[in-house]
């Protein structure tokens, strides 16, 4: 592996990521350094945690500082899918770019704009953006993006998959057609190979690892128990590990906070982080959980998207992902970058069909691990072979069309429509459906007689919907495409 002196870049940047400490390029920094510094576009296949942000934030200070400009406006536009990447995303470009005069700003919606506007006013190099709100700052002309550079597009498949591509084609509209492109997805859909065709200029493409590799660094194993006996065998496995630092994930909002409660009564210090907590709870909460003063942090699959915690040794999944792919991403948390993880999935019998699609993902079976005390779960598939192999498919987020809620709780940002806040959709953009289905989320016990009733009640006005749908004068309406601004 080259070292990053060889790889071009300025001695300042060199001592940036040395006093992060990293000793080496990774293999996504080792190939989009050198293209990014000299100009070209790159398509990078690439997930989170293999080292991508440095692998194009590097070469876009670099360039900056190389070339100084005398302008306030940006000249780096970086869109994220969600507020906490965002946050993330700049934070690492603060870190890189100490003592080269370069500022920026994570600018996202669930905040007030007036300090963005001020940070943007004082004048920005690099600006990281959710779409929503760089929208509005374009619409109310508070940000000029006539000169940016360089436009990176983050997490494309998320973005496409959150429902971003409306906004992300606006944006694109709004910056100067001169410009160099950067784009990065860990997945390659016909959507994602068109976004790709439309946007990049004979790229380079990066493809750094497998797409399951995480998987492969990862130590998985399933402990099967029964569904009411989950939260008891989580805290002994704490306990008996002497776990310090773990991420647990819940299915849905409700699940969250109710598993840190009970744990908390544990004498487990935990908190949850999920999309009904504000931006400064979540902020302050994996804050809490980075400098170690909570143990537990447990995360809905949204709220847990880009998280970056280093050396994250554990995961769990107290409840398996309704969707396949989910269980791959959850796990990519632990075993970063290079570093050993164990991923421990507790399962009961409801769950094994949800267990054999994970299983056919990977291609591989999981170790099943008993624990005295807990035996006798079973949770292997009837009649079929699970993990028998690749060849046979696991429930992904396209073919299932969402994520099925079979009832119950739907899992946080799931199925079409979602309401969930972190996905940084302004309210103007929320279906109208959306705040119903966020009150039948939250309602806290489903008997069976109630259950049956909200279904035949959400029958009823899905068909009202649709009647109300063909009357020409009930349709809501649009808003008006905004004023093009800048050159392009
Ligand atoms: P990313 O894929 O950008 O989310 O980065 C994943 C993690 O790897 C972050 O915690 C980075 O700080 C870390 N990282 C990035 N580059 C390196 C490197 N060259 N050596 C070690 N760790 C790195």
């Amino acid at each position: 592996m080259p070292t990053f002196e060889q790889l071009g870049l300025i001695p300042k940047l060199v001592r940036a990521v040395t006093e992060k400490g990293y000793s080496e390029p990774t293999p996504i920094q080792a190939k989009a350094i050198p293209a990014v510094l000299g100009g070209r576009d790159v398509m990078g296949g690439s997930q989170t945690g293999t080292g991508k942000t440095a692998a194009f934030a590097l070469p876009i200070l670099q360039k900056q500082f190389e070339r100084r400009s005398k302008s306030r406006s940006p000249r780096a536009l970086i869109l994220a899918p969600t507020r906490e990447l965002a946050v993330q995303v700049e934070e690492s470009v603060f870190r890189y770019s100490k003592g080269l005069g370069i500022h920026s700003v994570a600018i996202y919606g669930g905040v007030k704009m007036p300090p963005q506007i001020s940070k943007l006013r004082r004048g920005v190099g690099v600006v990281v953006a959710t779409p929503g709100r760089l929208l509005d700052h374009s619409e109310q002309g508070t940000i000029d993006l006539s000169e940016i550079e360089v436009f990176v597009l983050d997490e494309a498949d998320r973005m496409l998959d959150m429902g971003f591509m409306p906004d992300i084609r606006r944006i694109i509209g709004l910056l100067p057609e001169r410009r160099q492109n950067l784009m990065f997805s860990a997945t390659y859909s016909a959507e994602i190979r068109k976004l790709a065709g439309d946007l990049l200029h004979e790229p380079m493409q990066i493809e750094v690892a497998r797409r399951n590799t995480a998987a492969e660094r990862v130590n998985q194993v399933v402990h099967p128990v029964e569904r009411s006996r989950k939260r008891e065998l989580l805290t002994k496995l704490i306990e008996d590990g002497d776990w310090r630092q773990v991420l647990v994930f819940a299915r849905t909002r409700h699940g969250a906070d109710r598993l840190s409660r009970q744990l908390r009564n544990d004498d487990v210090r935990a908190v949850a982080i999920h999309g009904d907590k504000t931006q400064g709870q979540r902020t302050r909460a994996l804050e809490e959980f980075k400098r170690g003063a909570v143990r537990v942090l447990v995360a809905t699959d949204v709220a847990s998207r880009g998280l970056d915690i280093r050396q994250l040794p554990h995961v769990v999944n107290f409840e398996l992902p309704d969707v396949a792919e989910d269980y791959v991403h959850r796990i990519g948390r632990t075993g970063r970058a290079g570093e050993e993880g164990d991923a421990h999935s507790l399962v009961c019998r409801a769950e094994r069909d949800k267990l054999a699609e994970i299983e056919a993902l990977l291609g591989k079976r999981i170790e099943r691990r008993e624990i005295e005390g807990f035996e006798g779960e079973d949770v292997e598939a009837r009649g079929r072979r699970a993990g028998s192999g690749p060849g046979q498919r696991g429930r992904s987020r396209k073919s299932s069309g969402g994520r099925p809620g079979k009832g119950g709780p739907r899992p946080e940002g799931g199925g079409s429509g979602s309401s969930d806040e972190l996905l940084e959709k302004p309210p103007r953009r929320k279906s109208p459906s959306a705040g119903a289905a966020d009150k039948r989320k939250r309602k806290p016990k489903w008997s069976a007689a109630r259950k049956r009733a909200a279904k035949a009640k959400r029958a009823q006005s899905a068909s009202a919907a649709a009647t109300a749908k063909r009357r020409p004068g009930k349709r809501p309406k649009r808003r008006p495409p905004p004023p093009r601004r800048g050159k392009g």
